[in-house]
């Protein structure tokens, strides 16, 4: 699969698949072609040596402190039964 990002200027912009991509690409074996942060282009397995480090998007950062806020506060509430 070609994963293809444009900056405004026409640029090619780093297109490395997010966390959940990631998972997904893996489970079913989908090789890849991206661009990295060093300007360089990846082709292969994400989880092979050398392949880029997926990170998480702004909304999935965003779900996750939410996840988080949520978890501790049903600890908190078990806790204090
Ligand atoms: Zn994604």
């Amino acid at each position: 699969m070609v994963v293809y990002r444009e900056r405004s200027d026409g640029s090619p912009g780093c297109s490395v698949p997010c966390v959940m991509c990631r998972r997904e690409l893996l489970r079913f074996r989908i090789p890849v072609v991206c661009r990295t942060p060093e300007e360089t282009w990846f082709t292969g397995q994400l989880d092979e040596l050398g392949a880029p480090v997926s990170k998480p998007t702004v909304c999935q950062k965003a779900n996750a402190r939410v996840n988080a806020s949520r978890d501790a506060r049903r600890k908190e509430a078990l806790g204090t039964r």
